[in-house]
This record gives C-alpha cells, structure tokens and sequence, in this order.
C-alpha cells in the first residue's frame, strides 16, 4: 500500500556527519506519529547539522543506523509498563539492558516522559541518564556534549552532562535535579502528517500546557505547573500551517479551554467551516465549566458528534475532596448546551476509590446518571471509569489505594447498575491498576524485579510471581497510607511547588 507522509520541515537523510541517534518509541509506527512531542523532538534533532536521528518503533523492520554506528539512544517513556516494551526493543538489537553492562561500545541510552519525570527511581538501573520535565531544548543540548565527546568514555560524557540543569544520572549519585520548565514560546505541532499514524492525517497542535485545577491525585496537573498558554496569533498561524495540508485538526491541552482567546481560536475555524473548508477538529477532553455554545457550535460544525467530559466523581463532596469544584447544575447546564447545539452525546470519565470515597459517592454517581438520562431521552451518555492510583509529586502520593477486591465489587455495581440504566460503561482493571500504583511509588530497588516481570511475559502473574522472587512487598507501594515525613523515593525531584506545599494541600483536601 502507498503510504503518504508529509514533512512540515527541511529533513535532510544524509548529513556530514557520524553522529548517529535514534529516539525510540515504545509502541508502533502509529502512535509515535500520532505523539505531538515525540515528533517535535524528533523534527528539533532532525534539523540540526550535526546529527543523523532516525525514529524507530516496534514495528521498524530495518533500522536505517545499526546499533555498532550508534551514540546514542533516547527512548519516550509515557505509560508505567512501558519499560517492557522498551526492554524487547533493546534485547531485540542484542543490547544490554542494565545500564551497568553496556559497556563504551554501547550508545548511551536517556529516556524522558511524563512517567520518569515524576519518579525515574524504579527505572535507574537501566538507563544512563533521565530528562526531568520539559526536554524540549535541552535535547539539543545533550546531543551537542555527546557529539563534541564522542571519543571520550561514557563516564566523562555523563560527567559533563551533569552541568546541565534538568538531568538524572544514576550514577553519579546527585543530591537534587530541578524538573525543566520551558517558557512556551512556539506552539509546538506535529511536524509530520501521515495517513499511517493512528489519527490518520491530523495535524495535532498544543493550545496549552499544564492545567490550574490541580486536582489531587493529578499528575498531568502538577508536573506541567505552571499552566501555560500559546499566543493566540501564534495558534492561528500554526493553525494555518496545517490547514495548508490537511482537513482533519486536533487542539491538545489538559486545561484547553482556559485560553484566554479558545472561543476566538473556535471561532476562527468556525468561519472557515463557514466559507465551505471542510474541517474535521477534535479536541482533548473538555472541563463541564468549558461548555459554551460558542465552542460546541464550533465542534458540532467540524463532525464532532461526542466530547468526553472528566467530572471524576460522582458527589459533590468527594469532588470537593479531590480539588474538582464542580456542581451538579453545572454539569446539567452542560449537558442542555451540548443537547441544543446538537451533538449526540458525552462520555463521562471518573475515578472510583479516590481517598475518603464512600458507598454513598458511588449512588451519587448513578443518581446524577439517572437523572441526565430521564431529562435528557435520547441524549447518549456514558461512562469510563479507573480506579485510582497514588502517583508521585501529587498531594495524594500520600494515600494508598483501596484493595483489590473491594473496587472490583465497586466496580461490578456500577456496571450492574449503570446498564439497569441502559447507560454503556467501562472500568479499566482493578488488578492492572494496582500493578500501575507499585510502579508508580517504587524505588531503586526494582531492578531485578522489573527484569523478571519481563521474563516471564509481563502479563499479571508474572508481576505476582517477579514480586516473590525478589521479596518486593508490592502492598507496601500500592496500598499502605505514608505518613508525612516519610522520605519518598522522588524526594530528589525538585519540582515546584515543592513537597511542603504538596502536605498542606493533602491536608487541606482530604483533611
Ligand atoms: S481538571 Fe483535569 S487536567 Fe486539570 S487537574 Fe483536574 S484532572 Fe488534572
């Protein structure tokens, strides 16, 4: 089949230079060019002269630079079980996968991503170094220092790479390394459109980053403060960049919304639709507060027919609790906005067995269903839930999750119980979930655990069984409560607003 790729920019395949790279997707062709910052990496390091850097997936058949020819690697590290598909892509070209064993022959190997900004701890044994926080300038950065000592040994080149803000070294026993916050200064766009990435020719561009709400059990929240905002000239002009090659939009950003100037951006596309461009835009999932006519009629106009919409818990209290200050009235005068501007419907998404929740918060959550549904006839709504998972660097990192089998009976009701309704609902995996909390709370004692997990086909049981064999008292990270004072694993993480602040407001929230 022909496939169509084109490039927003000058990429040039054969450079002077031997200065070879890969950065490395933890997943397929599709998804790495549907991922607006593994791309954008990709297309910083692409234009620079001095470095030849190829994108290679799990699906790449033929690497274009074998490893013998590389300096260095950098993998995206997205998703907590991502260390297993980034092990087989390193066993797969026959490389170590201890940092320990790779020897100066070997590429030195960094991985960056939301997951070991908030705590690389677990993953130390394996990679030589991490990028914490924003890695979009500093990227170039590191390759300069690798290229300029490319003869030196590897421990001299992470040496000098320490005098850069923003590293992790493993092994070089750091006290403290600040996460990188870039002043957004560019919108930041997918540089390729293709019609083999997931969402098939979409060019995907970011309105904003971070998100003011901080709710507590948020990560994408508080690594991304502050929140900020691409320049509204800036988003219209990168806007027009991708309406030079496709129809099909996508608006990216946890708190899009609290742009000053979203319902001018809409209504910039809106006139377009109006003048007969055939636009398709999507937008990332929509705060109830965010519902305006102006914006729906905009997304209705462009072929949306559902939006998501996060309302996280059921009551009033317990969303109050997690930081989410929403009301019931807001969410149905949400619900009136989308029924009036035609759209077809929403999926709910929300947490189950968030600190302090009760029986009582989940009836709230099938009554507030109920009543939609008997206002609403016709109106489609449904609901997909997780359960959730302490992660690092939040207020709630604090609070251990519920057992096991206590949310899988939550859960059970809730199906039963929505679909009495006729209402379609999903639940991701209690099991998995809790496997996500021990990942996400470990420390640098997992490495033979992680290996053996792998080994033994990184499926359920095997995370059971690698746990026994190394005595890793998984309860300990995924359910215990941890007092205050206890030294976590990310202590040495500096992100702002730093650890105090993250006490007071757990104690604000949760009491
Ligand atoms: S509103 Fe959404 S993105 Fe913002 S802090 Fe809450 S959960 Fe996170």
């Amino acid at each position: 089949m022909k496939t169509h790729d084109i490039y927003l920019y000058k990429s040039d395949r054969h450079k002077d230079t031997d200065f070879n790279m890969w950065l490395a997707f933890p997943g397929p062709e599709s998804f790495a060019l549907s991922s607006l910052g593994f791309l954008w990496m990709f297309k910083n390091i692409d234009e620079a002269d001095n470095v030849n850097v190829e994108y290679v997936c799990t699906d790449t058949p033929m690497p274009q630079y074998r490893v013998d020819d590389l300096s260095l690697i950098g993998f995206s590290f997205t998703f907590d079980t991502d260390f297993l598909t980034i092990f087989s892509m390193l066993e797969k070209n026959n490389i170590p996968l201890r940092a320990s064993e790779r020897g100066d022959d070997f590429p030195l190997i960094f991985a960056g991503g939301p997951v070991v900004s908030a705590n690389p701890a677990p993953y130390s044994d394996f990679f030589d170094f991490f990028v914490i926080g924003d890695g979009e300038d500093i990227n170039l950065q590191v390759v300069n220092i690798c290229k300029a000592n490319k003869d030196k040994s590897k421990t001299e080149v992470l040496t000098m790479l320490d005098k850069l803000e923003g590293l992790y070294i493993p092994s070089l026993n750091q006290k403290k390394v600040k996460k990188l916050t870039k002043k957004l200064e560019e919108c930041i766009y997918t540089p390729i459109i293709s019609d083999r990435a997931f969402f098939k020719n979409t060019f995907i561009l970011e309105v904003a980053r971070g998100c003011a709400n901080r709710c507590g059990f948020c990560l994408a929240s508080y690594l991304n403060l502050p929140l900020r905002f691409m320049h509204y000239e800036d988003v219209i002009k990168t806007i027009e960049l991708g309406l030079e090659h496709t129809d099909k939009i996508a608006l990216l950003g946890a708190q899009l919304s609290a742009h000053p100037q979203f319902n001018k951006i809409c209504e910039h596309i809106y006139e377009k639709v109006k003048e007969g461009r055939n636009i398709e835009m999507s937008v990332s999932s929509l705060r109830v507060d965010a519902i305006t006519p102006e914006i729906l009629k905009t997304l209705v106009a462009t072929g949306q027919k559902n939006i998501t919409l996060a309302i996280e818990a059921g009551s009033e209290r317990l969303r109050k609790v997690i930081n989410k200050h929403l009301e019931e009235h807001q969410i149905m005068r949400a619900v009136e906005i989308a029924v009036n501007a035609g759209l077809k419907g929403f999926k709910f998404y929300g947490m189950i067995g968030l600190p302090t929740e009760t029986q009582e918060d989940i009836d709230e959550m099938i009554a507030l269903a109920k009543r939609i549904k008997e206002k609403y006839k016709g109106f489609n709504i449904s609901f997909g839930f997780s359960t959730f998972v302490p992660k690092p660097n939040t207020p709630f990192q604090w609070y251990g999750r519920e057992g096991t089998a206590s949310l899988e009976q939550k859960a059970a009701y809730l199906k039963k119980e929505m679909h009495k309704l006729g209402i379609d609902i999903s639940v991701s995996s209690a099991k998995w979930d809790y496997w996500q909390a021990v990942l996400s709370r470990g420390d640098n004692t997992f490495g033979d655990f992680l290996i053996e997990v792998y080994r033994n086909g990184g499926k359920l049981g095997a995370f059971k069984s690698a746990a026994k064999k190394y005595n890793i008292n998984a309860d300990y990270y995924a359910l215990e409560n941890y007092p205050y004072n206890k030294e976590l694993p990310w202590d040495f993480i500096d992100i702002r607003p730093g650890k105090e602040f993250l006490i007071e407001e757990s104690k604000r929230l949760v009491g």
